[in-house]
């Protein structure tokens, strides 16, 4: 026992407080302060146990941007994946497991899943549970998060705590700094037992300790979020690189936002895109949303080129030049693929 530990134990602790909590090292606060019983026993666990272990299944691109910081802030890492990462995760100062039953007799006391969305229930499915702990905390971390909240409330033994959480950002984003990114969580399942309430303080704290700006929010309600905002963002990135951007010398500031934009998506593999539009319902309608943008966009610019034409065609072909238009560029215009109904007359000629 620590020394202050012994100093504190001395006085018998009130036989109430002994039938409350079993363990020694919890009698001796009581005894020592026994009016601030709760908030001494919370400082205690904090001071007593500042670090988790936490087995990372999916050591993939997330798994090991997220492993970086674990061990940076002394937590225990110990990692299994489908692939060998063995040698990148020693260097990074992880344990890797290429069986899922040496990593799970390991006892970790969180276990954070980053596979991919597709492959999830797959995952899950292949974890011998029996050989963890009775009372363990599941953490996902996916970009979606109904869909994982229904699997472990599935799968889960009914002990384990779960904890969903979406970190808004990755290993582009969140390159040199966590401080400001948002992370997003939802307190699933936690029991109300001290250890499970503190040791989900304890995983929530790694965040909030980098500086990140933590938002406690439901599941269906960060998917109604993600779908307007990282789908979207993701869908644009996407379109924008089948363009094939390319940086000129002659950049506006608006344009560089485009190309970091193109830059920080295409870097996200093809499934975790997949995974957002499969797995949050909301997306498909955000994606029929800019189809129809994009659609009204269009419209108004042939709409406009139509009416030069119609004045060119009816004979005010003053007010098609007060437009700054002549007849050829709006031949050219349209013979450039101008949308549907900005078609030329038969005889262009006859416009004027
Ligand atoms: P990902 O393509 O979504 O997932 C890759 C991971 O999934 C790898 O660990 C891979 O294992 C595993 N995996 C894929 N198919 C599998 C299968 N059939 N069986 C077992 N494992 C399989 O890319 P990621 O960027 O690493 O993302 C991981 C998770 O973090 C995703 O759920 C994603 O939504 C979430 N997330 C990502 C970001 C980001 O910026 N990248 C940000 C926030 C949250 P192997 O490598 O061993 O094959």
């Amino acid at each position: 026992m620590p020394p202050l530990l012994r100093s504190l134990s001395s006085p018998p602790p009130p036989p109430s407080l002994l039938r409350r909590r079993q363990p020694l090292r919890v009698r001796s606060l009581d005894a020592a302060q026994p009016f601030d019983y709760e908030a001494q026993l919370r400082s205690h666990f904090r001071r007593s146990s500042p670090t988790l272990k936490i087995a990372i299944l999916g050591f993939g691109n997330f798994g090991q941007f997220l492993a970086k910081t674990f061990v940076s802030q002394g937590h225990t890492i110990l990692a299994h994946s489908r692939s060998d990462y063995s040698s990148v995760a020693s260097e990074l100062g992880v344990a890797f497991y290429g069986d899922p039953h040496d990593l799970c007799e390991q006892h970790p006391e969180v276990v954070l899943l980053s596979t991919s969305i597709l492959s999830t229930e797959l995952v899950l499915r292949s974890i011998p549970f029996q050989r963890l702990k009775r009372s363990t905390l599941f953490v996902d971390v996916l970009s979606v998060k109904e869909f994982p909240r229904d699997l472990l409330l599935r799968y889960l033994p009914a002990e384990f705590d779960i904890l969903c959480t979406h970190p808004m950002f990755g290993p582009e984003s969140g390159k040199h700094s966590w401080a400001g990114l948002s992370f997003v969580y939802d307190k699933v399942r936690i029991g109300d037992d001290e250890s499970r309430v503190d040791r989900c303080d304890k995983f929530l704290d790694i965040f909030a300790r980098e500086g990140c700006r933590m938002v406690e929010m439901s599941c269906a309600e960060h998917d109604r979020y993600a779908a307007g905002s990282q789908f979207l963002t993701h869908t644009v990135g996407r379109v924008l690189e089948k363009l094939g951007l390319e940086s000129s010398p002659i950049n506006i500031k608006g344009y560089e936002t485009l190309l970091d934009l193109v830059e920080n998506t295409s870097r996200d593999s093809f499934d975790l895109y997949y995974g957002l539009f499969l797995y949050n319902d909301n997306a498909m309608e955000q994606l029929n949303r800019l189809d129809m943008a994009f659609k009204t966009i269009q419209n108004e610019l042939s709409g406009r080129l139509h009416r030069i034409y119609r004045k060119q065609l009816f004979g005010d072909a003053e007010g098609a030049r007060e437009l700054g238009m002549t007849r050829s560029m709006v031949q050219k215009l349209l013979s450039n693929g101008a949308p549907p109904h900005a078609e030329p007359p038969s005889d262009p000629d006859d416009a004027t």
